[in-house]
């Protein structure tokens, strides 16, 4: 593993899981500059945004198996199927904090919404010209960003 460039600035990222999403655009580009010229930042970055979308995704499917789990026992309704129901919503309940404390304590969303615009601007960019003229102005900003 290569070592970070600049320590100091390596140790400030690492206390912020290097989201620097959220601090001010006039502070970031120091950040976005160590990023560029520093492998090892890059690829903790990368590992972190990972662990934040797995975390996610594993709280969904979580939520999802409870609430499959509650349909079930409502539907077939065995012996103590109260205590089984309860308890099928308290996972479901557990997961969707799981879900909304990752969502609001990392940037897995903005990550999300890195990707779908990323995405959003590869189709536009393979667009025929004639659509691209049709979309809306500030549709078109959205997307391309400038
Ligand atoms: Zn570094």
């Amino acid at each position: 593993m290569s070592q970070c460039v600049d320590p100091i600035v390596g140790k400030i990222l690492a206390g912020w899981r290097y989201d620097i999403s959220g601090i001010a655009p006039e502070m970031c580009s120091d950040y976005e500059q160590h990023f560029a010229a520093c492998e090892h930042c890059r690829s903790r970055q990368r590992l972190h945004r990972t662990i934040d979308l797995s975390l996610i995704a594993l709280a969904s499917v979580s939520a999802a198996v409870f609430l499959l789990a509650f349909g079930v026992i409502r539907h077939f309704g065995p012996r103590h199927a109260f205590w089984l129901e309860l308890a099928a919503l308290a996972g479901f309940a557990l997961s969707a904090l799981i879900w909304l404390v990752v969502a609001v304590a990392t940037p897995a969303p903005m990550t999300v919404v890195d990707a779908a615009r990323l995405g959003a601007r590869h189709v536009h960019d393979h667009l025929p010209p004639e659509i691209r003229d049709r979309l809306p102005e500030e549709l078109r900003m959205k997307i391309t960003g400038s």
